[in-house]
């Protein structure tokens, strides 16, 4: 028999989202007439944009005819959806990003995942806590690490463990890291850096050599016009830092996939020989051996994203999450709950009362409000005692909820 990767028989079994969906099929069998409201995990519910779907059928067209036809893509992308990113995305925060240095993908998460691979296996890593799950995870199949203790911390990474005293706000460590995960505006705590805070971010790096891959995948819940939407707001962030970014919570495309990430030129790593090597080089390398494009329609659809309707209807859409996550803050700190997140972001991250631990909270919501949230702890040991909701459910689910929540816990 072949003998298995064994990095991944240390990943802890049970996975967040299989362990919510196992308990919650559980109760929905034992309690067939319980209406479930699901205000768990990170998906979007509203329909595309009529934008988005229009360029998508017609690009559809297009590849039913044979002088239209297109088969494999640029690996990188088409350059008409690179440019509307560089033009859109940052020239008007005054960034400049050349296309060149735009790579679309269908996910972040497979970006998020893979960037690591082209890391020694030695680098020190730094990764939030707590984190969307998939940085560590991915460190932990690549080899990096040893076995998760108790509280499922891996040996071998370092996490940056935030709490209520820094205001769930990763601070920068004293010792040298070469690799830093950071994640603005943060999923699941909702919390936001300011310019300053991602400017000494950017300083550490620098003066550590270090690299940060920073997932801006929210940054289009960015209400406060002070906080940046792109590390490369910051000077000198295109010398240490790639950004990962996606269409998925940005317009809908969670099941559509589309995604890009930023890998500037001037960003430079090291070899063995301590020669340097850019980063760019090596991603273009690594996705056009490992990735063959996203397809042609989605990246019309996305292209769409960007045109004066398009962007109408996704400023309306996220309008619509973000009234939700504002009525679910407001109810909750009324009721006397401690809150965080929902001002620049579309999650709500909670204390739970009483200091009931995460899952006895979830089991909580589950059995007496048939409300399904996600526990804190499945986002790292810090997310104890604490859980996440998100808004994106409808008006009229989310109202009745924060009723049904409102009738058992007015703490
Ligand atoms: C949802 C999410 C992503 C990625 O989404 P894709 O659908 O894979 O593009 C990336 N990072 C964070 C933090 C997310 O919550």
């Amino acid at each position: 028999m072949a003998q298995i990767n064994s990095h991944y028989l240390k990943l802890k079994s049970g996975y967040l989202f299989p362990e919510i969906g196992r308990r919650v099929s559980e109760f929905a069998q034992k309690n067939p007439a319980a209406r479930l409201i699901r205000l768990g995990i990170g998906d979007v519910t509203r329909p595309l944009p009529d934008a988005v779907v229009k360029a998508g059928k017609a690009a559809f067209d297009e590849l039913s005819r044979a002088e239209t036809f297109r088969g494999y893509g640029p690996e990188k992308g088409y350059e008409f959806l690179r440019r509307a990113i560089a033009e859109n995305d940052f020239k008007p925060r005054g960034v400049v990003v050349d296309p060149e240095e735009i790579f679309i993908s269908d996910a972040s998460k497979c970006d998020t995942a893979n960037m690591q691979e082209l890391f020694d296996q030695n680098c020190r890593v730094a990764i939030p806590d707590p984190v969307y799950p998939v940085y560590v995870d991915t460190n932990v199949m690549a080899g990096r690490t040893g076995s998760a203790d108790g509280q499922g911390r891996y040996e071998g990474l370092h996490y940056l463990s935030s709490g209520p005293e820094s205001g769930f706000l990763p601070q920068i460590p004293r010792e040298r890291f070469d690799i830093v995960y950071l994640c603005f505006p943060n999923n699941p705590t909702g919390v936001v850096a300011t310019k300053d805070e991602l400017k000494r971010w950017v300083d550490y790096a620098r003066a550590n050599e270090a690299v940060i891959f920073f997932d801006a995948a929210y940054e289009a819940y960015i209400t406060d016009e002070h906080i940046p939407h792109s590390i490369f707001e910051i000077e000198g962030a295109s010398e240490c830092a790639v950004e990962f970014r996606s269409f998925s919570k940005t317009a809908g495309f969670t099941g559509t996939r589309c995604a890009f990430t930023v890998v500037p030129r001037a960003l430079m790593c090291r070899n063995s020989r301590g020669e340097k090597v850019a980063l760019h080089a090596l991603w273009h390398r690594r996705q056009s051996t490992k990735f063959n494009g996203v397809s042609y329609p989605v990246q019309r659809a996305a292209e769409a994203c960007y045109s004066d309707e398009g962007k109408k209807e996704i400023r309306e859409l996220i309008a619509y999450y973000m009234e939700n996550a504002k009525f679910i803050h407001q109810t909750l700190s009324k009721m006397g709950f401690a809150v965080y997140g929902a001002i620049n972001a579309p999650y709500i991250w909670l204390k739970t009362p009483h200091d009931t631990d995460s899952w006895g909270f979830f089991n909580e919501l589950l059995h007496k409000a048939h409300v399904v949230g996600t526990p804190g702890a499945g986002f790292g040991a810090c997310g104890e005692g604490y859980l996440r909701l998100s808004s994106f459910g409808s008006r009229a689910d989310i109202a009745e909820a924060m009723e049904r929540i409102r009738q058992i816990y007015d703490i």
